[in-house]
């Protein structure tokens, strides 16, 4: 089977405040065919966020029950909640030849990449995974400290909360060299064209 066939999965990672979620938007904008998968969570809706849009924003139960009935290409617990990737739409855009951008963690991505590496296709009927063409890109913030001012500038999560955030930010980026490209957001138009090059 031709991998022309399938659309290509996008997969972005990189620190909470890193500018993941504004160059994704800025990418959209410019090239409205690429679809951004809609991930599950079990936190708390942020109140400029839009359920459906953002997130598919489960309680504890919902999101069990949806693990149970195998929903999830990847899910895994980050920040003190559960985040998902819900399979069924990913595949069918895939399938479709929609390029579809997943911005996931650092061990959902290598979930994902380590599913879509397998040949073993023996339990999946719609695809063969290995044919779905996967491009990875992690993106860094030019220091720590730009990630601090991030987040105090974004004013979603409390002081504490930004610590734990940039605590994890150090562990995540040891993680870089498991992408195909890393991307530096310090001018934020200078990281959406690179990242429109690499996807295109
Ligand atoms: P993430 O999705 O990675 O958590 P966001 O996209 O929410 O991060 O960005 C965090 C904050 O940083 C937002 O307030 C955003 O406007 C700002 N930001 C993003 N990229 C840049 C940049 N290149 N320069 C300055 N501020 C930026
Ligand atoms: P936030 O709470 O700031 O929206 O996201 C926190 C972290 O969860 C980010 O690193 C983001 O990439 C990650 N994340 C968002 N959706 C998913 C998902 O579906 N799966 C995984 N593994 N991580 C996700």
């Amino acid at each position: 089977m031709s991998s022309e066939k399938f659309g290509k999965l996008i997969i972005i990672s990189g620190p909470s405040g890193v500018g993941k979620g504004t160059i994704i938007a800025e990418l959209i904008k410019k090239n409205p065919h690429l679809q951004v998968s809609v991930s599950a969570t079990t936190r708390a809706k942020r109140p400029s966020e839009v359920e459906g849009k953002d997130y598919c924003f489960l309680t504890d139960q919902e999101f069990d029950k949806k693990i149970k009935q195998n929903k999830f290409l990847e899910w895994c617990h980050v920040h003190h909640h559960h985040y998902g990737t819900l399979r069924e739409p990913v595949e069918k855009q895939l399938a479709a030849g929609i390029n579809v951008i997943l911005e996931i963690d650092v061990q959902g991505a290598k979930k994902v990449m380590s599913y879509y590496d397998t040949q073993d296709d023996t339990h999946n009927d719609r695809q063969n995974k290995s044919d779905i063409p996967i491009v990875s890109i992690f993106i860094i913030p030019p220091t720590l400290e730009t990630i601090r001012e991030r987040l105090c500038k974004r004013k979603t999560e409390n002081k504490d909360i930004i610590e734990k955030r940039l605590q994890r930010a150090e562990e995540e980026l040891n993680e870089k060299d498991h992408y195909h490209y890393v991307v530096i957001n310090d001018c934020l138009q200078a990281a959406v064209d690179e990242i429109q090059k690499i996807v295109l």
